[in-house]
């Protein structure tokens, strides 16, 4: 495969409960665009015990899982799939590592977010971390497309 023939992806990313609350999901998507990806879908929901427990299946058992899932559930979740070459890779970049009082200024966690008191678990953003779960997540959360 050449460079100009690499195919273009699509990633899910999920602006949490305490992104939306915040008032930040507008930032957020903001900083997406300016990126330059490109909005595919981007839709407010309510998320369900159904689809949180496959959307993180992998961490099912761990200590932190009850919790994530009832934060999860504690407000409106702003689900978007977002396009362009790379972009998995992107905008994992452009979220900061999992701990927002530690990722780097400049990404979304480490601009925007801080230590509520429960550590890691508010950190803003979700983005797929792969190719895979990309096409799972996606699946789970935009059935239609
Ligand atoms: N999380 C948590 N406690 C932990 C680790 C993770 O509450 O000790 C939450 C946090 O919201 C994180 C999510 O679980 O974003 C998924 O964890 P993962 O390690 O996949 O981090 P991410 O890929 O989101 O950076």
């Amino acid at each position: 495969m050449t460079q100009t023939d690499a195919p273009t992806e699509r990633t899910l990313v999920l602006v949490k409960p305490d992104g939306v609350r915040r008032g930040l999901s507008g930032e957020i998507l903001r900083r997406v665009e300016a990126k330059g990806y490109t909005l595919v879908a981007v839709e407010l929901r309510t998320a369900g015990d159904d689809v949180l427990a496959a959307h993180y299946a992998e961490h099912e058992g761990k200590p932190f899982y009850a919790p994530l899932v009832d934060f999860m559930k504690s407000g409106a979740v702003l689900a978007v799939v977002a396009e362009g070459h790379r972009v998995i890779e992107g905008f994992r970049s452009l979220a900061g590592t999992t701990d927002p009082t530690t990722a780097a200024p400049g990404t979304i966690r480490g601009d925007l977010g801080r230590d509520w008191g429960l550590k890691v678990q508010q950190n803003l953003v979700h983005g797929s971390d792969s190719a895979e779960s990309a096409a799972r997540e996606i699946a789970l959360w935009f059935p239609a497309l």
